[in-house]
């Protein structure tokens, strides 16, 4: 008898199958070689990484967790979650680890669900002053479900102000307490929050989505000797998969893994899993160290070569791997800046800085970080032209003199200077051909 043919679907590459998004893909692909990537919760994953992403393990349902799933058939995947949750151990030095969540949200979420009960009082930092929508902003869940109490930073230094948290704290008595953020350049007082949270009986949860990759480095401070719970992304400097996990004591295990699974999830992406594996292996190298301290170098050396052209940091400057700047004094928006330097082939995000007197959809500010150019190589040469660029370009926004023509010129001008610096710096994971040039 004769075998029947193989469908083309499993024969065939994406560029067959489908070619319309085949092509959409390889345009993303040239997209990100030939700008500048500056959004801070950005980065370039591995080639191992994405190969593990997409890989055959998208096939598999696992409900459940390893030794204990209601489907058969888990001999190899229960192998990858126990061992990415090895190693999550192993860099963290986290008690109990849980790798299901699908993003840094959901996480999140499963922290909720997990430890307090709709109505409950919970505090975080304001969305305005840096905090995640996660941490009981208005238009969130967890605004909406919960009683959301929010702190902010000081306006003379644009750090945490604790003498409100710790007034807000005692006010409210929080069932949780949420610290990090998503925009604030500073280091996290870990201890601090733990101090004050605990004193009022709040499980103190670390929110580190941008920063997990500093702290697996140890080049900023780890909050899992303080805190009860620790929550992350996978995909922003630990550049990794995109994902979630969760980290706890020991004590808090059971109701995590049941807020995950079955509260919120059904079946964990198992080749994200396998993809968080990877990144934390990766993560445990000499290399990933040196990367670290370096995205933290750049962002200093970055920070200062704009205050010296005349941009204002917000707090001054920043001790991680992004910087907020308030575009006030250079006489245009945070928005202007943004459309402009992404006509330039920079790309960075619009973003609120603390006590912003414009509206969230076109506020005074942009946020910009280093994990993406310090993973393709860039160092303090690259900073410094990068910092011209900017200023360059900024100038030319807010000079009323210029036509728009010439505006667009110059925009023109530096996006040339930038694809030429981009070729000299292939980027992690991104696919090249024979010549160096993006596919
Ligand atoms: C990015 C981020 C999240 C959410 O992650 P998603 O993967 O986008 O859901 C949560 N918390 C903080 C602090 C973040 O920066």
């Amino acid at each position: 008898m004769e075998a029947l043919a193989a469908p083309s679907a499993t024969a065939e590459n994406l560029a067959a199958v489908d070619p319309e998004v085949a092509a959409i893909i390889r345009a993303e692909n040239k997209r990100q070689h030939n700008k500048i990537r500056l959004i801070p919760s950005e980065n370039y994953a591995s080639r191992a990484v994405l190969e593990a992403t997409g890989s055959i393990l998208t096939n598999k349902y696992s409900e459940g967790y390893a030794g204990k799933r209601y489907y058969e058939g888990q001999q190899e995947i229960d192998k990858i979650e126990s061992l990415c949750v090895e190693r999550v151990k192993a860099v963290f030095g986290a008690e109990h680890v849980n790798v299901q969540p699908y993003s840094g949200s959901p996480a999140n979420q499963a922290v909720y669900v997990a430890l307090c009960e709709p109505g409950d009082s919970v505090m975080g930092l304001s969305l305005a002053h840096g905090g995640h929508l996660t941490h009981g902003a208005a238009v969130s869940i967890s605004g909406l479900h919960y009683q959301a109490v929010q702190y902010g930073v000081r306006k003379e230094d644009g750090l945490i102000d604790f003498d409100q948290v710790e007034a807000l704290a005692a006010a409210h008595r929080p069932k949780l307490l949420f610290c990090g953020g998503t925009a604030y350049p500073r280091v996290v007082d870990f201890a601090r929050f733990a101090e004050i949270g605990h004193a009022v009986g709040a499980i103190v949860v670390a929110d580190i989505a941008h920063i997990s990759g500093l702290v697996a480095a140890g080049v900023h401070p780890s909050p899992v000797p303080y805190v009860d719970v620790v929550t992350s992304t996978t995909h922003k400097s630990l550049r990794g998969p995109r994902g979630g996990m969760i980290m706890c004591k020991a004590r808090y295990a059971d109701a995590i893994d049941k807020a995950v699974f079955p509260g919120l999830q059904g079946g964990p992406h198992n080749g994200t899993t396998a993809a968080i594996a990877v990144a934390l292996q990766e993560a445990q190298s000499e290399e990933f160290k040196a990367y670290a301290q370096q995205v933290v170098d750049n962002a200093r050396i970055l920070g200062e070569a704009l205050s010296a052209r005349g941009f204002a940091l917000s707090s001054g400057g920043t001790d991680n791997h992004l910087i907020l700047i308030d575009m006030t004094d250079r006489g245009i928006t945070g928005y202007q800046m943004a459309k402009s330097l992404d006509a330039a082939g920079i790309v960075c995000n619009f973003n609120s800085v603390p006590f912003d007197s414009r509206p969230a959809r076109k506020p005074s500010g942009i946020r910009i970080g280093t994990p993406a150019i310090t993973s393709r190589g860039f160092g303090s040469d690259e900073m410094k032209q990068l910092a011209e660029w900017m200023d360059r370009v900024a100038t030319a926004r807010a000079d009323e003199t210029l036509e728009k023509d010439d505006r667009v010129e110059i925009n023109a001008e530096v996006r040339a200077e930038v694809r030429a610096l981009c070729d000299r710096f292939p980027a992690p994971g991104l696919l090249y051909d024979g010549d160096g040039q993006p596919l």
